[in-house]
């Protein structure tokens, strides 16, 4: 079949121009204008990056208006794409996600707004959902879902930012005025109003006697991982509200003119959200030596980089392929060798890896020893320390977007 690049670049730009007018919609009618308040998100980059966290505060975001894609170089359409279906995701994530715990009957709010002033700073939480159950024990769970490419084998520290300032908020706020309901006309309410409004369900007044965790559902294409649970805690709430002073007041600092974003903390070593991070071109972190692209070591990094890529994406492909089969296998009842063309395949049993639990280990010696301090010192000289190693690390530069002329 004949491919017509033109064609398929015009509907690639339309799908961008698309994706980004519902964003924007969207935006506009979930979370209202994000200049004039600080969001958890903006909190839990906050605590890992200030530059890059007062940088978006700043609308510094690399994510053109859905008017200037058409003006944008086929190169740049695609990377537009690629971004804001990584970033949309989500929502139809979110959205699935919400029919399915519906049809489960329970009781559940999504997008609850907590709005409070902080000295003197905006500061709002929105709740992607909000479960809650009354009567004797009455108790509240807090879920904000995540969309990973792949379930990450812990949370990012962000991530767990958000989830304490959201239940210390729901604890700290729970009789004040500061919640409000997306299209109803529960505005500035206390959360046992609002509960008893949209469910007539009595909750306490007080949230002393309340059950409340808060969780995060990490899903990808095709598994959803719980984390959790978070509680309320003042300290980790206080850490929250702090962080959103220093990023409102430090991007008033810049408005103002007073400051340059390259005079802020930024976060050290190798860190995943440089990757996505809109300024990371001129970061002061990556005080680089420039070699010309067409130089050979140039092109042998971006090679380099492209094959690794290539690498990621091919790993992906083995890993489904190789689940698939393995299904298939034991679907048809397989139980020998299946061969076909020059290979054979099996699926066997692999007794798992053997390790050492390090508390259990300290749990053990000390209910021997009875001495915490000696079991500590005698597991730390058993210890063995790697050799150092040298390690190769290919960071993205998120250029500016170029136009098309
Ligand atoms: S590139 Fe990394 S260090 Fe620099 S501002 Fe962005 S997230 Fe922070």
């Amino acid at each position: 079949m004949q491919h017509d690049n033109t064609k398929s670049h015009g509907l690639l730009r339309l799908l961008t121009q698309g994706f980004l007018v519902h964003a924007e919609k969207k935006t506009a009618s979930e979370l209202g204008d994000r200049s004039k308040y600080i969001g958890m998100s903006d909190i839990g980059k906050g605590m890992e990056c200030m530059r890059s966290a007062v940088a978006s505060k700043l609308g510094l975001s690399g994510i053109p208006a859905a008017t200037a894609v058409g003006g944008l170089a086929p190169d740049d359409v695609a990377r537009t794409l690629e971004r804001q279906i990584t970033l949309q995701r989500g929502h139809w994530q979110e959205h699935g996600i919400e029919k399915a715990l519906l049809a489960t009957g329970v009781k559940l709010l999504p997008q609850l707004e907590i709005c409070i002033v902080h000295s003197g700073v905006p500061i709002k939480a929105h709740l992607d959902f909000t479960l809650v159950w009354g009567g004797l024990r009455p108790a509240v769970r807090i879920l904000e879902l995540k969309s990973n490419a792949r379930i990450p084998e812990s949370l990012y520290a962000s991530y767990e930012a958000q989830l304490y300032g959201q239940v210390g908020l729901l604890k700290s706020c729970w009789s004040e005025p500061c919640f409000s309901v997306p299209e109803t006309e529960l505005k500035s309410v206390t959360f046992p109003q609002a509960i008893q409004s949209v469910f007539n369900v009595a909750l306490p007044e007080s949230s002393n006697n309340v059950d409340i965790e808060a969780w995060v559902l990490s899903i990808s294409l095709s598994e959803v991982r719980p984390f959790g649970p978070y509680l309320p805690d003042q300290a980790m709430l206080e850490a929250c509200l702090q962080t959103a002073v220093a990023i409102w007041r430090t991007a008033g600092d810049m408005r103002a003119g007073n400051l340059e974003l390259n005079a802020l903390d930024y976060c050290q070593g190798f860190h995943p959200l440089c990757d996505w991070c809109d300024v990371n071109a001129d970061c002061p972190k990556f005080q680089a030596v420039n070699i010309p692209t067409d130089s050979a070591c140039g092109l042998e990094l971006e090679e380099l980089a492209m094959l690794k890529k290539q690498k990621t994406a091919l790993e992906e492909r083995i890993a489904e392929s190789e689940k698939r089969i393995r299904q298939t296998y034991h679907l048809v009842g397989g139980q020998d060798w299946i061969s076909t063309g020059d290979h054979r395949f099996r699926v066997v049993t692999v007794a798992g890896r053997r390790t050492l639990d390090r508390s259990l280990v300290a749990d053990k010696l000390i209910s021997l020893i009875g001495d915490e301090l000696k079991t500590q010192s005698a597991l730390e000289q058993c210890e063995k320390e790697g050799k150092p190693h040298e390690r190769l690390y290919i960071s993205k530069i998120n250029k500016p977007l170029k136009s098309a002329a």
